[in-house]
């Protein structure tokens, strides 16, 4: 299963950006308006784009990693002589108008040349393009999510070549409009009745060319580098909401803007709280002597006090107790919620002879008010007998 990554010359653990630059290169290099008339070539450019197709397409190219292309071969896509492939130049072009985003026009800003997780890229084409956005995840107690916090992460990002101010130029001087397309990043081409318009396939789209490029980024105009950076997670956070950093993805190519970190959080569970909502939910177990005759009990909150909680006399089990705004702020700031205690009334267990010998005392001395569900639940089986 390696044929795809050797037609683009690429390593199995090629990074996408990888991929995409190796399609690319390859790509101008047998795009059939500069090979006219070649089979060859026009070969070539099928089997790189089929490649490119699949590889910068995590899904399938794990599929392909794993069980190879037939598995990605539905009907319609075998070629001649059953070796697959795309059939049609169509599909190769949009593939490389996919890959130079749009910039033939007809596929406008396409999202597959995008390593981004969230695909898609606002300025379109062009040879400015912004970098990748990136997801991480971040995993933060019950506490700090009441709370707020902040963490520090490292992040190991494109960020701007510093030496070359993110020119890709050893120096200004050698910066030069490109010859071949004077500076538009496309090129036209007549072909009989239509006009082709396509990148330049001198300067890429970025309408300059670097005679003597930066020696620290390459001329690629970013590096890669670990960054440690602060993460403020507000107060009020939960499991599955998940916060944008602007501009701490990846650093555009060429100068184009940086691409945004989305931050994904989780909240450990806690022993005793659960949240829902804002509001934060304790359930407390009374004994049934506690629960007949009201008790005062010692709780803490959500946010690492205590509290003195008044049960009153004759509570129910499932009834709750509601303490106004002392749940989670709202994380959009819209106040807080409330803390909720629900009353569990447990059965006595495990009853020695003197406590068993006390509630049959105590059985014989209830009366009807001891309990009053109990007594209107009877009274409404009753007429349901006398009906049968
Ligand atoms: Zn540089
Ligand atoms: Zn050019």
């Amino acid at each position: 299963m390696s044929e795809y990554y050797e037609a683009l010359g690429v390593s199995k653990d090629a990074s996408q950006e990888e991929i995409k630059k190796a399609y690319r290169k390859l790509a101008l290099k047998y795009h059939p308006d500069r090979n006219p008339g070649d089979k060859q070539a026009e070969k070539d450019f099928k089997r790189i784009s089929e490649a490119y197709e699949v590889l910068s397409d995590e899904k399938k190219r794990q599929i392909y990693d794993q069980y190879g292309a037939d598995a990605l071969k539905g009907g319609g896509m075998g070629g001649p002589g059953g070796h697959g492939g795309f059939s049609s130049m169509e599909e190769a072009l949009r593939t490389f108008m996919g890959a130079f985003g749009g910039g033939g026009g007809g596929h406008g800003g396409g999202d597959s040349i995008f390593d981004s997780f969230f695909g898609g890229d606002p300025h379109g084409g062009g040879g400015a393009q912004q970098g990748a956005s990136k997801k991480m995840n971040l995993t933060i107690s019950f506490e700090e999510a009441i709370k707020g916090v902040e963490k520090e992460v490292v992040l190991n990002n494109y960020i701007c070549c510093t030496k070359c101010d993110g020119s890709g130029a050893a120096s200004t001087s050698s910066i030069k409009t490109c010859t071949q397309c004077r500076g538009a990043g496309q090129v036209h081409q007549n072909r009989g009745f239509f006009t082709m318009t396509s990148i330049c396939p001198q300067c890429y789209g970025k309408g300059k060319t670097i005679t003597d490029p930066c020696s620290s980024c390459k001329g690629e105009s970013r590096v890669k580098a670990k960054q440690q950076i602060k993460i403020k997670v507000p107060p009020g956070v939960d499991t599955g909401m998940r916060l944008r950093m602007t501009g701490h993805g990846d650093a555009g190519e060429t100068g184009g803007p940086a691409g945004d970190l989305y931050v994904f959080i989780s909240v450990e569970p806690h022993p005793v709280f659960q949240r829902e909502g804002d509001d934060v939910v304790i359930e407390l177990p009374l004994s049934f002597s506690d629960a007949a005759l009201g008790c005062k009990k010692e709780l803490p909150t959500p946010h690492g006090e205590s509290c003195r909680l008044t049960v009153p006399e004759g509570i129910q089990s499932g009834k709750i107790l509601r303490s106004k705004g002392a749940g989670a702020p709202n994380v959009h700031g819209r106040g807080k919620g409330d803390m909720l205690v629900k009353v569990i009334v447990e059965t006595p267990v495990s009853l020695n002879e003197k406590q068993k010998d006390l509630l049959r005392q105590f059985g014989e001395l209830e009366r009807e008010q001891n309990s009053p569900r109990k007594g209107s639940f009877f009274d409404k089986i009753k007429g349901f007998f006398s009906n049968s």
